[in-house]
């Protein structure tokens, strides 16, 4: 048994920091323990530490396995800064690099060595490996192995084979940021670790204030909002090149230090535009998704989203770039629908055809989130796993003091019709049949003759597309992602049909509960 005090003298001597946080304590407490372990903790939780402490303890080289190449130079630097022995070996060395790396590390000259996964790819790479000695793999981004990920790399399937290769069995390390309880247990499944070997920490981050604005001119509420808080650092996340582009003029005409920053940029340029951030010369960063991975700026005020993101992982991982420092920060969230269906499409387009039920699942609760009327911050964690709960007491919604109305006999009107109409159809057929369209296709299937058609005529298609929307925040109604997306009612669903749940929503007056035999 190693104790974790040596950790610790280890951690203050090279690191400088006098304690571990709870999570890194029992992920190295773990490993050293000879336990394979899941290590799941939110960005900037110091995953890092968790593999380097053991690094400097256990005899031979720590392998990390880390497909973001752009970083591993970095890492490295930093750790020959602080006086320990590390190299990496991926695409971007020649081969003279490659070889010499190689044989350095044979020569057990590293403490710790960062391999692209790519690399396992190559059978003869996993023999060369398999002579070194190697006493733990830690696998970063662990959630890559799994097809419920949100970014699966096929290279990340060799890893068993990479664990195989060794007469001694390394120890392995797995950690994420962003595991749901279904690529959790995949991870294990697929590592092999017990799942009673998994490390979890606190998704909550309590410095952060989350809101989701809807129905706004997003150009002027983000000019407002950069108005407000000037001489704040804060990161506007844009959906595409072209709104990066267009909102990077906007707010440079209104006098704001902006930079900007997607993939239609030069290396040079992003670089530089990413620099100008950094050093606090531009206080706002515009920017695709393609900005912030291994970004420390710990003084990031805000983070606002112009589009929804494509799913929670992505918008927590961006929106918790804001608040490293620990002080109260803001996360807003701009809604449109329209945004709905640009990620529909777009998952459409990219994703190979079998992951794409997958991918419209996390969609449908990303689209939740912007739908729900309770806690965001509770929203938020419990996709990620966690249960047991409060309140945070500052998002939008637990301060937004609209009294709350009874909505049962509304929510009852939706769901008796999804039933009626045999539970095969999408949000907007299911409104145009309760406000009583004409519409052509609703005449086709008879649906004009349904007692719940025109039940709530009082009411526009897109107040009753948004009422239903809500209801599938709650779980009254889910939705199943085929070719089209159908709604069917859920089992919590049925006990607002048997009237054993009530169902409240705020600032929404219910209809009148006069029916078209009432006088
Ligand atoms: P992650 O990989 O989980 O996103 P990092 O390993 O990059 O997080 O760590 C995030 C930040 O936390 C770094 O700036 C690191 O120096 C700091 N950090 C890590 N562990 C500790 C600790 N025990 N005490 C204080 N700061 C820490």
């Amino acid at each position: 048994m190693i104790s974790i005090e040596r950790a610790l003298s280890v951690l203050s001597s090279y690191f400088g920091f006098s304690s571990f946080r709870t999570g890194q304590e029992n992920a190295i407490r773990n490993v050293l323990n000879g336990k394979d372990t899941l290590c799941v903790m939110p960005t900037g939780g110091g995953k890092s530490i968790c593999y380097q402490v053991p690094a400097l303890i256990m005899e031979g080289t720590v392998l990390v396995v880390s497909p973001l190449i752009s970083l591993m130079k970095d890492q490295v630097d930093a750790l020959h800064q602080v006086g320990i022995p590390a190299a990496y070996i991926n695409s971007t060395l020649s081969s003279e690099e490659y070889f010499g790396t190689l044989e350095n590390a044979q020569a057990g000259m590293y403490r710790l060595l960062y391999v692209a996964p790519e690399r396992f790819d190559s059978p003869s790479f996993i023999q060369q490996l398999s002579k070194m000695e190697i006493p733990m793999i830690a696998i970063d981004e662990a959630h890559c192995i799994s097809q419920w990920g949100h970014d699966f790399r096929p290279s990340y399937r060799m890893m068993s084979k990479v664990i195989g290769a060794f007469e001694k069995k390394p120890i392995v390390l797995a950690l994420t940021a962003t595991a749901t309880p279904a690529v959790r247990d995949d991870i294990c499944e697929q590592l092999r670790i017990d799942p009673e070997h998994t490390v979890m920490t606190g998704f909550e981050r309590s410095n952060l204030t989350f809101s989701v604005i809807k129905g706004q001119d997003r150009e002027k509420y983000v000019k407002d909002y950069v108005k407000k808080n000037e001489g704040e650092a804060g990161i506007i996340y844009a959906a595409t090149r072209k709104a990066v582009d267009q909102l990077y003029t906007v707010l440079k005409k209104s006098g704001t230090p902006v930079a900007k920053y997607h993939a239609g940029l030069s290396d040079l340029e992003r670089q530089s535009e990413q620099d100008r951030f950094l050093m606090d010369e531009a206080k706002v960063m515009i920017a695709t998704n393609a900005f912030g991975m291994g970004i420390d700026k710990s003084n990031i005020r805000y983070v606002i989203h112009y589009q929804m993101p494509k799913n929670m992982e992505s918008y927590y991982q961006e929106a918790g770039r804001a608040g490293r420092d620990g002080l109260d920060s803001e996360c807003t969230l701009l809604f449109s629908s329209q945004d709905v269906l640009t990620q529909r499409f777009l998952i459409d387009q990219s994703q190979e055809s079998n992951r794409i039920p997958a991918e419209l699942e996390k969609l449908q609760s990303m689209v939740d989130y912007c739908h729900t009327e309770s806690c965001l911050q509770k929203f938020i964690i419990s996709y990620f796993g966690e249960t047991d709960l409060e309140d945070c007491g500052k998002c939008a919604n637990c301060t937004d003091t609209r009294e709350a109305f009874e909505v049962t006999v509304d929510v009852q009107k939706v769901l008796s019709c999804v039933i009626r109409m045999g539970q095969r159809f999408g949000k907007t057929m299911i409104a145009q049949v309760l406000t009583g369209s004409r519409n052509k296709k609703v005449l086709e299937f008879n649906f004009d003759q349904l007692s719940t058609y025109g039940l709530m005529k009082d009411r526009n298609t897109k107040e009753v597309s948004d009422f239903i929307e809500f209801i599938i925040s709650e779980n009254y109604l889910g939705v199943e992602n085929g070719q089209f997306p159908i709604i069917y009612v859920t089992e919590q669903g049925k006990d607002v049909l048997t009237n054993k749940v009530k169902v409240f929503r705020k600032g929404s007056v219910e209809t009148k509960q006069i029916t078209k035999e009432d006088p």
